[in-house]
């Protein structure tokens, strides 16, 4: 169901005031106003998990974790269409290493999906209205082949366009598939469960996001698209060089002023800007989503000089952070287009 969401310039700047002056109203700031119904403030349990186990997969236990509903969009460049596949999951599901754009070593393959940890048979649920085009075996290799990479697949085309693009998304590594290819599916429907058919060293569900441009399927990052956890923030930008270019498979880390949790963060594989899957507007070479709102200390070695700077992270939008080898990490306008209606 499309909605258009009519969020004026003085409403979004009451609500950053709110968020400014104090975090604690920014959950009724959202209810309150046309943005999405927010049912419940709760914070999962691991939001309270050390800093020692951030790199295990499916270390915790599950947790209901609310998120913001969709159609969401903060501000003009944020387009978080889709809702999240898996309910019950681990906020901090993921390493540095298994997020979209990493090559993995062990595979051979360039990474251009999300890993969402959880066990096998835990409930996959669409991401946003649509018609499945796709499931069963043989996504990569073709329809029947039991030996493809993506195991158990099912392929939704949306109903939903985002800047007159066609958007799929793809569940894979499944147990079981409950859709077959014409069925028409609603947000949240469940569709299959997890597993790990495939190429795959345990039970996850791996989730791409794609777009249709020229008839080219585009990946692109689903930690943009995705609704974020309510009072949580995705940071995106470019890390470049000195000379203007991406640092590629660079490294830096993500220090909470508050809890002293970190995320440490690599940049992405240069096919990925290559092939033009990154987004048209951020232009980003890394992404991370679901992070507490809050102040968070941005560290990295370059050239010699270990560079900090402590910049605040907003709920519930996308915030555009650069490191520029020259002047360190800033908060900046993304490279991007002009302003452009999220929905059409
Ligand atoms: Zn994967």
């Amino acid at each position: 169901m499309i909605r258009k969401i009519n969020l004026t310039m003085q409403m979004l700047a009451a609500i950053l005031l709110s968020v400014i002056l104090t975090g604690a109203v920014v959950t009724s700031a959202f209810s309150q106003s046309s943005l999405g119904h927010v049912s419940d403030s709760t914070k999962p349990s691991a939001l309270i998990g050390s800093s020692s186990d951030q790199n295990q997969i499916s270390s915790a236990s599950p947790n209901y974790v609310v998120r913001y509903d969709t159609p969401l969009a903060f501000t003009h460049q944020d387009h978080f269409l889709l809702a999240q596949p898996i309910l019950y999951e681990n906020l901090f599901w993921t390493s540095a290493d298994y997020r979209y754009g990493y090559f993995v070593k062990e595979f051979g393959t360039l990474h251009r999906g999300l890993d969402l940890p959880a066990i096998e048979g835990t409930p996959v649920l669409a991401s946003a209205d649509g018609e499945v085009v796709f499931s069963g075996y043989g996504l990569v290799y073709g329809p029947g082949a039991k030996n493809d990479p993506y195991g158990l697949s099912i392929k939704i085309r949306h109903t939903l366009k985002h800047d007159g693009h066609t958007i799929y998304t793809v569940y894979s590594h499944l147990e079981y598939t409950k859709v077959k290819v014409g069925d028409r599916v609603e947000t949240g429907q469940i569709i299959g469960r997890v597993g790990m058919t495939g190429k795959t060293s345990g039970p996850h569900l791996h989730y791409e996001v794609r777009i249709l441009e020229n008839g080219c399927q585009l990946h692109q990052n689903p930690e943009l698209w995705l609704a974020p956890a309510v009072d949580h923030g995705i940071v995106t930008g470019r890390i470049i060089n000195r000379y203007g270019y991406l640092l590629n498979g660079w490294k830096f880390i993500l220090t909470s002023q508050e809890t002293g949790r970190y995320w440490v963060i690599s940049t992405y594989d240069p096919d990925i800007i290559s092939y033009h899957e990154n987004d048209p507007y951020f232009q980003e070479n890394y992404v991370l989503s679901d992070l507490p709102a809050g102040a968070y200390e941005f560290a990295m070695w370059y050239n010699g000089v270990h560079y900090t700077s402590i910049i605040e992270i907003l709920p519930g939008t996308v915030n555009y952070i650069n490191f520029n080898g020259t002047r360190g990490f800033e908060t900046s306008d993304p490279p991007g287009s002009t302003e452009t209606d999220f929905l059409n």
